[in-house]
């Protein structure tokens, strides 16, 4: 385990609104405190469906950006966008978010899928802010979301945008066919959540990404910490690849040292 502790960069609230619950925001602490996690990154509050509104959007912001001002030294937000909305708006939540709120990256889920040319401007943006996107994908044997972006198509956009850094979510629902289709793309790293760890896969990942290039998350609380740390702390590979991934990576791409966050 590295010494300044953990982080896990793909959590949420439970709990909807524009106002974090203290007991969530405590319960999620403490919790997490006893895997060694010090730091998560939250993406956004379940309760508006797939397809947010710019008023739901606005709350779930909103949610993120009260549970860092409550707990700086431990809640980063990432600033949730649904791409349907206009540019207007993107211009205005981001800057709220990143530029004066201090968010670090921008979070996209099942709005659109990620061949929307809807997202261009999303990931300009992302660019311009120089800031990262974690975008959800998944491969489904059965009922894949209508617009429910595969690894694939992640791939397809990070192609389109290189200068932007992409973290494609959930290594469990994206399998070693998942690592394949990002392969050629140097700027998507996977996070390790999604589902109960398989043998070997982290390890699998490791070896035809390079441990810069995955990333530990949980998606807390879908998942509990203590199965999504062990697959990392389980998987064989070397203590230095376990340290990038459980935390070097993300001090990176979230530039926390920079900011002696
Ligand atoms: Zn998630």
């Amino acid at each position: 385990m590295p010494a300044a502790g953990i982080i896990d960069i793909h959590t949420h609230f439970a709990t909807g609104g524009d106002t974090p619950s203290d007991e969530e925001l405590a319960t999620m602490r403490r919790l997490a405190g006893r895997h060694g996690i010090t730091r998560v990154v939250e993406l956004f509050n379940f309760g508006p469906g797939a397809r947010p509104s710019i008023a739901e959007v606005r709350a779930c912001n909103t949610c993120a950006l009260r549970a860092m001002e409550r707990m700086p030294d431990f809640v980063t937000g990432f600033c949730y966008l649904n791409p349907e909305h206009n540019a207007a708006f993107l211009k205005e939540e981001t800057q709220r978010c990143i530029g004066d709120g201090g968010m670090r990256g921008l979070k996209l889920w099942v709005a659109v899928k990620a061949t929307d040319k809807r997202l261009d401007p999303v990931m300009e943006r992302a660019a311009e802010l120089d800031v990262p996107v974690l975008h959800h994908a998944w491969y489904k044997a059965t009922e894949q979301g209508e617009f429910e972006s595969t690894p694939a198509e992640i791939a397809g956009l990070a192609r389109r945008h290189p200068q932007v850094t992409i973290v494609m979510a959930h290594l469990t629902g994206d399998g070693m066919r998942g690592v394949h289709d990002i392969l050629d793309c140097p700027n998507v790293l996977i996070d390790t959540s999604g589902g109960q760890p398989e043998a070997h896969l982290v390890a699998y990942a490791v070896k035809r990404l390079g441990a810069n290039r995955v990333i530990y998350g949980s998606d807390w609380p879908i998942r509990d910490f203590g199965t999504q740390v062990g697959r990392v702390a389980g998987a064989e590979i070397s203590d230095v690849d376990r340290a990038l991934i459980f935390r070097g990576n993300a001090e990176r791409i979230l530039r926390l040292k920079e900011s002696g966050a």
